[in-house]
């Protein structure tokens, strides 16, 4: 009894250290992400320091999410992004307090949970993933995030239901932006798509709902998955 209870005591304050080098260690990356220039808005960098990816991968790979600046296996044959990727990403939608986002391929959960960040207060993220599995895992990690809800299904035809979207962001890429997207898009929204074999495209709609179009090349994510799975509220 006594032995359990004291190895109990150890356990707890080696899990705590183990927690506070890996929230230092992403500190750190973190702090290397605005030296280069990648994280440069005040919300999106408040939203990386409070939500390191440390805590959005399965345990074996926490010390790496929290010191590597690189794609990493999240199980289901998926990905969480590398963090110079995301952070590129929401610098170029900029999520801002009080609106409500669109998050395609909810994965981990790290990066709606950055946008869930990025919208405090009053905003709130819309996340979908076709991967049921992935879906419930990121849940949990997702709970203290009341701004969030997970949908499961296939995202290609958007969430109606819930539109218009002033941030539409997509980590799974396609030859095109899918149109029902750009319908569901709200005016002044910003929407983030990987155009497979390019990068990264980025369309604005203005005031009367005219769409600009920046193309970003250089990127690399996994294929949207459309088949026509219908979009429910997660397990
Ligand atoms: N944003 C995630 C990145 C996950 S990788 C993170 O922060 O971890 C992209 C995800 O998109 C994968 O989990 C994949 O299963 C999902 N996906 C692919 N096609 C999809 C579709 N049509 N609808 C919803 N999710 C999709």
């Amino acid at each position: 009894m006594f032995l359990r209870a004291y190895s109990g005591r150890v356990y707890t304050a080696n899990a705590a250290m183990v927690e506070e080098n890996l929230e230092r260690a992403w500190l750190a990356l973190v702090g290397a992400l605005v030296a280069a220039g990648t994280l440069r808005s005040p919300q999106i960098l408040a939203a990386f320091r409070a939500v390191p990816r440390s805590r959005f991968v399965p345990p074996e790979h926490a010390a790496a999410a929290a010191t590597v600046d690189a794609p990493l296996s999240i199980g289901q044959g998926q990905t969480v992004s590398q963090p110079t990727t995301v952070a590129t990403m929401l610098e170029l939608v900029q999520p801002r307090p009080g609106e409500k986002a669109l998050d395609v391929g909810t994965g981990s959960g790290w990066q709606a949970a950055l946008l869930a960040h990025g919208v405090r207060p009053g905003g709130t993220v819309i996340t979908v993933e076709r991967i049921p599995e992935l879906s419930r895992r990121a849940g949990a990690r997702l709970r203290s995030f009341r701004n969030v809800t997970l949908l499961v299904g296939d995202a290609t035809a958007g969430v109606p239901v819930h539109a218009p979207y002033d941030v539409i962001i997509s980590a799974a890429s396609s030859p095109e932006v899918p149109p029902s997207w750009i319908e569901q898009l709200a005016v002044h929204g910003r929407l983030l798509h990987p155009i497979a074999g390019m990068g990264l495209r980025v369309l604005r709609k203005d005031s009367v709902g005219r769409i600009s179009t920046d193309d970003y090349p250089g990127f690399v994510f996994v294929p949207l998955v459309s088949d026509g799975q219908p979009v429910t509220l997660g397990p």
